[in-house]
Order: structure tokens, then sequence, then C-alpha cells
């Protein structure tokens, strides 16, 4: 399963001077035409799906596709929640099978970005997952040129991130230093001594959003200066676009799969483009080699009462609708045996995005409380054993 922990992913980026392209989806075109362009290039890549993209997709049914995507994958992938907005947000994108989120409060006065960044970090970690913060602002919205969301571009200063990576325990640092979301007019000046300052400061992989519109140059500079992670969407948007323009063009009369033709050939050349670019083409065995692969658990338990099956449905519907909302809790299903003769006539099946996940659970109150004031007392016969999943 090539899902890998993206923190091991990304150090191997910043220890090794290149960048791992996190691209964002916007649906099975780009998620299809991303993982391809990776594995054309024997790469590394992050799929990154950012909540401003939200009204635009189902992130639940997207989920389900990338998870897919990402476990057939051939190259080492991580699963990101880009833009993260709250706590809730982050908490469901772990539920759903991200490996790593961001939560962006960059926007905030200092004070503010810390405290919503922290306990992010906290539940996050409590699950195995790291963190991206962003302190500065890059300014606009992933795929909306910064001129319908004006703001000004705030830079990072390299005390303030030290004193920020300090404070909240990030594992990747998105940094301020000139880029910013969507299309520019004219080549983005970039404050190239800003970043190295920060890498020096820090020594953790740094992100960069807004990387449409950077010169070839610009790239290898601001990778040399530690950037081991660059979003990409609005270019990859473009030539999706200008893919059907041309298509409409060249057939009037096309339906919905006509103009989508060549859509993900498109997208999957800029991918491409991208990954030689950023030096992450040929890194895939290397870091298949040392990133530890992300193993879900499945946490097992047969069981019989006495207490009759409306009262054991009960139990389970209230298990399911409780135990599903702790953090890092990746389903709550349960089951009657098919046969009669069974030796337990029940089950719970919970997934856990990690060990670290499961640990959390266990101590968690609302476990807890469930599990001493409603199942143990009913449910005397029981077996549990954990599996981490191949
Ligand atoms: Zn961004």
């Amino acid at each position: 399963m090539p899902l890998v922990h993206m923190g091991d992913m990304l150090r191997h980026a910043h220890r090794h001077r290149y960048a791992v392209g996190a691209f964002d989806l916007v649906e099975l075109s780009f998620l299809e035409a991303i993982v391809a362009g990776a594995e054309a290039c024997a790469a590394p890549v992050i799929l990154s799906l950012a909540e401003s993209h939200f009204e635009h997709y189902d992130f639940e049914l997207a989920m389900a596709a990338t998870v897919a995507a990402a476990r057939r994958a051939r190259v080492p992938v991580a699963i990101h929640l880009d833009h993260g907005a709250s706590l809730e947000s982050a908490v469901r994108g772990i539920a759903l099978g991200c490996n790593g989120v961001m939560v962006d409060a960059s926007h905030e006065p200092f004070e503010e970005n810390v405290r919503r960044t922290r306990a992010v970090v906290e539940m996050a970690h409590a699950c195995g997952v790291p963190v991206e913060g962003e302190l500065g602002y890059v300014a606009g919205v992933e795929g909306e040129d910064a001129e319908k969301h004006p703001g000004e571009v705030v830079y990072t200063a390299p005390e303030e991130a030290a004193e920020f990576v300090r404070q909240t325990g990030v594992d990747f640092l998105a940094v301020s230093i000139g880029t910013v979301h969507g299309r520019l007019r004219g080549e983005p000046r970039l404050d190239l001594e800003r970043l190295a300052a920060i890498d020096e400061a820090l020594g953790l992989p740094l992100v960069i959003h807004g990387g449409t519109g950077l010169g070839d140059a610009q790239f290898r500079a601001i990778i040399e200066r530690g950037v081991t992670k660059i979003n990409y969407y609005t270019a990859l948007a473009d030539a999706a676009a200008a893919s059907i323009r041309a298509r409409a063009a060249e057939d009037p009369r096309a339906g919905y799969t006509g103009l989508m033709r060549d859509v993900r050939r498109a997208i999957r050349d800029e991918v491409e483009r991208c990954i030689r670019l950023w030096g992450s083409a040929g890194r895939a065995a290397a870091v298949l080699a040392e990133a530890r692969p992300w193993r879900e658990i499945e946490h097992v338990i047969l069981w019989n009462t006495d207490a009759g099956e409306e009262r054991a449905a009960a139990a389970m519907a209230e298990g399911r609708e409780k135990l599903a909302r702790i953090p890092g809790v990746r389903h709550v299903r349960t089951g009657t045996a098919v046969d009669a003769d069974a030796r337990y006539r029940y089950c719970w099946l919970i997934g856990f995005s990690s060990v670290a996940a499961r640990d959390h659970y266990r101590d968690h109150p609302v476990h807890v409380a469930y599990a001493d004031g409603t199942f143990r007392p009913m449910a005397g016969d029981r077996v549990r054993v954990d599996y981490a999943l191949d």
C-alpha cells in the first residue's frame, strides 16, 4: 500500500533539496491525471483537497475515490486537507482518510493563529497525523485571482516563524515570500533572502502556496532554500479549461464526454512538467524505502450478550453514533452473525487512522463512558484484537 507518512516523505525531500507537488483536485479527471503523472515520473506525490473547493464537489465522495487511488498507486502518496478552516474540518478530514492536514488561520493575529493551530496540532498528533500551519498571509484563494481577494500580502518573519513553530508544534510551515494564490499579472517578486533565513531558523519542510506563475528559475531558487511542498492548482485548472475550449471550437456539437476528452492528458502534462522541474521525478523508490507505510488499524470485537436482541441493537446504534465522532476514528461498523450457531453473535469493526489514533481512542472520555456505562456491563463474553491492515 503506497500511502506513506507525509512527514517522512517531506523530510526526505527536505534533506535532498527537492519539492513534492501537492496538487489540488476538484474532480476525478484531476485525481486520475495527478496519479498518472506521478507514476509516469516515478515521483512521490501529495493528493490535496482544499476546503475552499468543497462547494464544487462532495468531500466525502471525493475522499473515497482519493483513498482508492492512493492505495493502488505505484508511487508513494499522501492525502492532505488543504486550507482546513477549523478544528472540526481537520477532524473530518482525518476521519475520511487524510494523513496530513493544514490549518489556515494566517489571516488572524499571531496569538489567535497560534491558538487555533495548536488545537489542531494536539488533535492531529494524537491521531499520528502531521500538520501544516501558515504564518504570513498569501493573498487570494486557491484557483481564484488575488485581485479578487486583495488583502495585503504579509511576509513571514524568520524570528516570528521560529516562535510560531515552537508554540504550535507544526510539522511543516507555509510561508509568505511574495507568491499569491491564483493568477498574477506579471512575474512575482520573491524575497529569497527572507526564505533562506526562515529555512535556517526552522530546519523543517517549508511550503509554498500560489506556485502558479513562478518561472523555472524561481522554482529552483525556492527549492534550494528549503521549500519541499508546492501547492499547485490554478495552472492545472487553466490547462483543463483550455483543453475544453479547444475541443468546443473543434467540434461545436460535442457533448460532455466529447468536451472532456483531452482534459486528463492536459492536466497530466502540466503535472509531469512540474514534477520534473521540482526534482521529485525518479524519487519514488527512495521515498518508499525510507518512509513508513501508513497503516490503518481495524479494531475487531466479537461478542455475545444475554440482554436480548433489542438491547443489543440499541447499544450498537448508540455506539455507532457516539464513537464515530472521536478524532482518528475512520468508521464504526456493527454486525450480526449470518449463521445462528456462530460462536459470537455480534461484532464491532472500528477503523482507526493509525495506532496512535487507537491509543487516543482508548482513553478518550466519550469511549470510556460508553464502554463502562453501556457496552461492557452487557457484553461479558467478548474477544478483542486490533489488526494493522496490509
Ligand atoms: Zn493555498
